[in-house]
């Protein structure tokens, strides 16, 4: 048989074997073209070389219990179901035999598996192993089917597996893949040179992606570096980059307006000053100011460490356009913060106090309808609020400048609603959670930064301590102490629910902390705040501990961002394994702020490994660096971030340098001029990794 090749861009049902069934699994899952199944990779490939006969797994250096995952290949022998005694879980047993020995495969709670499996069959297996009594065993392992179905067999030395995409099992997806990549026309090339220099082209780079030969290297192939994987990695970096960059050039060119300077005006911020600015934020705030003046319109991130002093940054950008008769908005993610944010800028702002608007979505209707009329007449000339200021209600006489506090936590969408409600204002966006510049490009687009790498002076350094559950008593005394001095404290509590414990392991939850907080400090008034609370409440609550009526503040992460009370110089956090480093670096911020001694006290009996880095520094970049290590961007910024583009190939973290090399290579590519088959690639490229549209 024999065909004409087919282009990249022709439909996946044109492939055999396709019928109705088939086609609409492969787009529910998003693919409709060759392209797209090809670039869809393996999720893993097995090496041959690493399988291990089961007579030679050995129980040694089993002790402790993660031994490293082994593969395995065999026939099932036998096959049991029944219920565990105790807990009354459904519990699957299979016997896997390979003629050198066998090995027990246990499975709880998947009682579908003794339908897909059967004696006969032939299962590799990966998992790791576990002393069990009868010998040896993988509890839980991931497997895959290599029987029916036409299983194709296994002769090369690595076995790419893919997901089971509904109908298509694993198998038939490698058979579809097959056949693409033998009748796909090579993709012309719109890569410059420079980037593609020793790299193998499109096509051949998928080959040897998904009939990796012999001999490829079994790391690289794993850790996703091999010049196939650099070569369409480069493809997705420099799509991403030249979109960056059309942008950047598009927003170089508009008009931004022009904010008025005097010496007046710097006389007027000045006095808003209760404390001369640190050598970072005189830095970043002439670079904020040399953008308000440009012409163009700003677009600037200003990353610094808990505590660098990034809102009276804030406050001189809004007061820039303030005073010159623009309005500025502050958004940031909490009615708490937003309240406290406006009640330190009633302070700074003295008699212009007056000109400033809170805007809460639990505000009382009057109360809205009111504030509206303020932020429309152009009265409001400083406006801090939530997502409230998103909604459509929402219009300003003349909105200046955009500032957002904590940004990740804002989607793209959002921000682009707020653009809407201004001509083109200015937008400068804080982060606290200090990122690599890769992935502030990837989430902000084209941005220019400033850095705030000083803290204000006269800062008490936090002793941060870890303890085991069992020892949790010695962090209580440290928060006696700290009450006996006058002092205030926060507690932590990972969740006001306990079913957010996915079964997995005892949870600690708030309403528990409670009972226990008041049988250790019986005499003690204590504040409870969490997300469920209606926002009059958490109001109230917090201003008793910020007045200091109550001394033991309880809560959830709410006020992981900004929350800022100097007389609190303790901090517990309960469950400390459940949080994200650089989400701990942010609690720990809320403590440290006067003039006393502080302690960051974290409670945990698990991941003790990864919670050390935080007592180890106290560097914010270097914690966040870590934790995006560990997590990977997508856990990093919680699922919810929108904006994250979908490579398929490329990581933003692991290919930084490369990522530098395709921006710099995008520069270039864009004095010299696209051409049209090189915009119609990228807007092809746009579509498939979900990236902004060029605009
Ligand atoms: P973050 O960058 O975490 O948002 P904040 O803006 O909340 O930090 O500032 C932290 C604390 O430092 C606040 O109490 C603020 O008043 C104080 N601060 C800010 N700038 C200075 C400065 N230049 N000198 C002294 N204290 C400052
Ligand atoms: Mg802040």
């Amino acid at each position: 048989m024999s065909f004409a090749p087919l282009p990249l861009s022709s439909k996946a049902t044109i492939l055999r074997g396709m019928g109705t069934a088939r086609a609409a699994a492969l787009q529910e899952a998003g693919i409709d073209t060759l392209r797209d199944l090809l670039w869809n990779l393996p999720y893993r490939y097995v090496d041959r070389g690493s399988l291990r006969p089961l007579g030679s797994l050995e129980m040694q250096g089993l002790e402790t219990q993660d031994s490293g995952i082994v593969t395995v290949l065999g026939t099932i022998q036998d096959l049991r179901q029944s219920t565990t005694r105790v807990q009354r879980m459904a519990l699957t047993e299979v016997l896997l035999a390979d003629g050198t020995g066998t090995l027990r495969l246990l499975w709880f709670n998947q009682p579908y598996l003794g339908r897909t499996l059967k004696p006969g069959d032939r299962l590799l297996v990966f998992g790791p192993l576990f002393p069990g009594r009868h010998g040896l065993e993988m509890r839980g392992p991931q497997f895959e089917l290599m029987v029916r179905e036409g299983d194709i067999g296994w002769v090369r030395r690595y076995l790419p597996l893919y997901r089971r995409l509904g109908q298509i099992t694993g198998r038939v997806r490698q058979k579809l893949v097959t056949e693409a990549l033998s009748r796909a026309h090579p993709p012309e090339d719109w890569l410059p040179l420079e980037l593609t220099k020793d790299l193998p082209d499109t096509l051949t780079a998928l080959r040897l992606l998904h009939e990796p030969p012999d001999e490829s290297e079994a790391q690289e192939l794993e850790a996703g570096t091999t010049p196939a994987h650099l070569r369409l990695a480069s493809e997705e970096l420099f799509a991403f980059s030249l979109g960056v960059a059309l942008r950047r050039a598009g927003r170089l060119k508009r008009q931004g307006l022009v904010v008025p300077t005097s010496a007046a005006l710097r006389e007027r911020l000045k006095s808003f000053l209760p404390f001369p600015l640190t050598g970072a934020q005189r830095r970043s705030f002439k670079e904020i100011v040399g953008d308000l003046t440009s012409g163009r319109v700003m677009n600037r991130l200003l990353q610094g460490d808990v505590g660098s002093g990034k809102t009276l940054v804030a406050l001189l950008a809004l007061a820039m356009v303030a005073e010159t008769g623009g309005q500025g908005a502050l958004l940031v993610p909490t009615e708490v913060l937003a309240r406290q944010h406006a009640d330190s800028f009633t302070r700074h702002l003295g008699d212009q106090a007056g000109t400033m608007q809170l805007l809460l979505g639990g505000m009382k209707a009057a109360e809205k309808r009111a504030a509206l009329a303020r932020i429309a007449s152009g009265e409001a000339r400083y406006v801090v609020g939530t997502h409230a200021l998103f909604q459509e209600a929402v219009a300003f006489q003349r909105l200046q400048l955009v500032v957002v506090d904590e940004q990740h936590r804002f989607g793209v969408k959002q921000r682009e609603a707020l653009k809407e409600k201004g001509g083109d204002p200015h937008w400068l966006v804080m982060s606290a959670t200090p990122i690599p510049r890769s992935l502030a490009l990837a989430i902000f687009g084209d941005l220019d930064q400033s850095v705030l790498d000083e803290l204000p002076p006269g800062r008490q350094p936090i002793t941060s301590k870890l303890f085991k559950p069992e020892s949790a008593e010695q962090a209580w005394e440290q928060v006696r102490r700290a009450l006996a001095e006058g002092r205030q404290a926060f507690v932590i509590s990972p969740s006001i629910d306990p079913s957010d414990d996915e079964g997995k392991v005892q949870l600690r939850d708030i309403q528990a902390m409670e009972a226990l907080l008041h049988g250790i400090f019986p005499d003690e008034a204590i504040e409870v705040v969490h997300g469920r609370l209606k926002a009059e409440d958490m109001a109230t609550r917090m201003a008793r501990f910020v007045s200091g009526q109550a001394r033991i503040l309880l809560a959830t992460t709410v006020i992981e961002v900004g929350v800022d009370v100097p007389n609190a110089t303790v901090m517990v956090v309960d469950h400390a394994e459940r949080f994200g480093l650089s989400q701990l670096h942010q609690l720990r911020g809320r403590v440290g702020r006067g003039a006393h001694r502080s302690c960051f006290l974290m409670i945990s009996g698990s991941e003790v490994e990864r919670l050390q880095t935080l007592l180890e520094t106290q560097d914010g970049f270097r914690i966040a660096q870590r934790d995006l290590e560990l997590r990977g961007p997508g856990e990093f910024f919680g699922v919810k971030q929108a904006g994250l583009p979908r490579f398929q190939v490329a990581d933003l973290m692991r290919d930084r340098v490369l990522l530098s090399r395709c921006r710099e290579a995008a520069d270039r590519a864009l004095v010299l001029g696209l051409s049209e088959g090189q915009v119609e690639w990228l807007r092809r490229e746009q579509a498939r990794l979900k990236l902004a549209e060029i605009s």
